[in-house]
């Protein structure tokens, strides 16, 4: 791991934010080579969830009014809990330190803490005592505008951006569900305690696809295509299951067919950047660990030098967040579903009786009279109560009759259900470096091999000249140049051994070494070497960048395209 780390630093992966300054734990600057990776992660993660789906991408501030986070729960409910030394002042986050400390696992609630400091005399790392435990909101707060301003938050999360967005989305949808809306950018928490470098950041970078569906309708059409993948879960009472996501939904595992679904394409997606299946799995959230608006939650969990951990978390968060901006924006975020075939339903409506209503109520009867016929009485009541210019007034039987009657109905209106996978892409960036960092022998030295997938090394193709002189360079300098501008990212380097200049590509991932060599001068062709098996093989200059492309998008050997020139 501190190998792998360092490596990653000295190449240019990830370096420490702010580091002349001393540098500040949960942030990271992502370097060239880093942020390259985490790119194609996110266009690889668009191909899966948002072109394959009826789903769209947009993008929203990170900076929101607080009422949108006091709709959304997140100023009461998205909290930790801490503790405070009383000699030192270091604060922990409760249930991370009784975990490392005591190792036990407990539900994060103030009144397990303080138990648990009591029972267990817990000190901390220093031998000072804790102060009383206590919520920490762990949304960065802020001010819009100067002077008192207006309070807002930097976005725990993009999701709420898209809820925000309902009505309008809703539209461009033209009222169809289900749909797919999509975010990727970056997120903010105000972790308390982040130690594990680029696994717990206050920064972080999220892609969440929140899928809007008919409540009676959790289940999606393209479902067979993983039906029969085998996955390895661990539900909420621990109990580890190897069944297919079919066998999983017949028998109650995971509550509904696209839960499954998404769960399928997780684990597609994770595959095809690099994750190492044999250290994935899927595990249910336990009751008391959910967030407040989810009712079931599977997270993508994979097997790193931290134990297991969360790189994504598959939601059902139901009508929740819809609900609440409901309610505290008062816009109708309902979606009309047409009946396959209308229905006929009875009904108890108001017959106002305007003789009576007149001489009482004046100028306000007409209206009191509309209100009145838009109402629906279920059965018998005493009398109804009505708005008219913003004023509540009570009307007692007396000045109207109910009347059953026949209505034909074409639909209803209801608050769809969200199914979100949400995807951290530092923790995947991550896993995906850790799970692909390997060492073997070459030539009787020991080499570094980072063995990521073709499609996503940051640096594809290196071109190499043999020897760092005249003509070898201009040549090597011309294919670079034909490459690039076929659209190939390229780098050069004649800086040290031919050996050595391997070993350097091979560390950072770089799949495919092209090689000017003594032979490139008589017959126009170079080697491309592979980084996994150190074959090599010999193209003509001209096909070159069709036999790269055609590489770098498949898995394919390269034998298949040229003669083997050295293995
Ligand atoms: P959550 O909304 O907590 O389920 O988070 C969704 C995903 O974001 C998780 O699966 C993580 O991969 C990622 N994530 C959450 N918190 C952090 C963090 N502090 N640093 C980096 N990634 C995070």
């Amino acid at each position: 791991m501190s190998e792998l780390m360092e490596m990653l630093t000295r190449r240019g992966y990830f370096w420490q934010s702010f580091e002349i300054y001393g540098g500040m734990a949960g942030f990271v600057d992502y370097g060239p080579l880093g942020n390259a990776l985490r790119r194609k992660i996110e266009d690889i993660w668009r191909k899966h969830f948002v072109i394959r789906e009826r789903a769209v991408e947009i993008d929203t501030p990170t900076v929101c009014v607080e009422e949108v986070f006091i709709a959304s729960g997140h100023v009461s409910c998205f909290t930790d809990v801490a503790i405070e030394c009383e000699s030192c002042g270091r604060v922990f986050r409760a249930d991370h330190y009784i975990k490392e400390v005591l190792g036990i696992e407990i539900e994060p609630t103030i009144e397990t803490v303080k138990e648990i400091i009591d029972e267990y005399d817990l000190k901390c790392v220093c031998g000072g005592r804790f102060r009383e435990p206590f919520l920490f909101n762990l949304m960065f707060s802020t001010k819009i505008g100067p002077g008192k301003g207006k309070m807002g938050y930097l976005r725990p999360e993009t999701a709420q951006g898209i809820f925000i967005d309902f009505r309008r989305l809703l539209e461009y949808f033209r009222h169809k569900l289900p749909f797919g809306v999509a975010q990727i950018g970056r997120a903010y928490r105000n972790e308390i305690s982040p130690r594990q470098g680029v696994v717990r950041l206050r920064e972080f970078n999220q892609a969440e696809l929140e899928y809007f569906v008919h409540p009676k309708e959790k289940r999606h059409e393209n479902f067979e295509r993983y039906a029969n993948v085998k996955v390895k879960l661990l539900d909420k009472n621990d109990k580890p299951h190897e069944v297919t996501l079919r066998e999983a939904v017949e028998r109650g595992i995971i509550c509904h067919e696209l839960m499954a679904y998404f769960i399928g394409k997780t684990r597609e997606f994770l595959l095809e950047v690099g994750v190492d299946e044999s250290k994935l799995r899927f595990r249910q959230h336990k009751d008391d660990e959910r967030a407040h608006y989810a009712i079931d939650c599977w997270d993508a969990e994979v097997l790193t030098s931290y134990g297991w951990i969360e790189i994504v978390g598959i939601a059902d968060r139901t009508d929740y967040d819809l609900k609440k901006h409901m309610e505290h924006s008062g816009e109708d975020l309902r979606v009309f579903v047409q009946f396959e075939r209308p229905i006929r339903v009875k009904k108890r409506k108001i017959v106002p009786n305007m003789k009576k209503l007149g001489p009482i109520y004046r100028a306000k009867a007409k209206e009191i009279a509309k209100k009145l016929e838009e109402l629906e009485v279920d059965d018998y009541v005493d009398s109804v109560t009505v708005e008219v210019d913003g004023e509540k007034i009570e009307i007692s039987r007396e000045f109207f009759e109910i009347e059953e009657v026949e209505e034909e109905i074409h639909g209803e209106k209801i608050v769809p259900h969200v199914i979100e996978p949400s995807f951290g892409l530092d923790r995947i960036t991550f896993t995906v470096l850790e799970h692909n960092f390997d060492k073997d022998v070459v030539e009787g030295e020991e080499r570094r091999v980072l063995r990521l997938k073709r499609w996503i090394a940051p640096i594809p193709v290196a071109v190499l000249p043999l020897l760092s002189r005249e003509p070898f360079i201009s040549k090597a300098k011309e294919i670079v140049e034909m490459l690039r501008n076929e659209g190939i990212y390229t780098e050069y380097d004649d800086s040290g051994s031919i050996g050595r200049r391997y070993r350097r590509f091979d560390e950072i991932g770089t799949p495919f070494c092209i090689t000017v060599d003594h032979q490139t001068f008589e017959d126009s062709t170079v080697t491309i070497r592979d980084r996994d098996t150190t074959k090599q093989v010999r193209v003509k200059i001209e096909e070159l960048p069709n036999v790269l492309k055609e590489l770098l998008s498949s898995e394919r050997d390269i034998e298949e395209f040229g003669e083997i020139f050295r293995s």
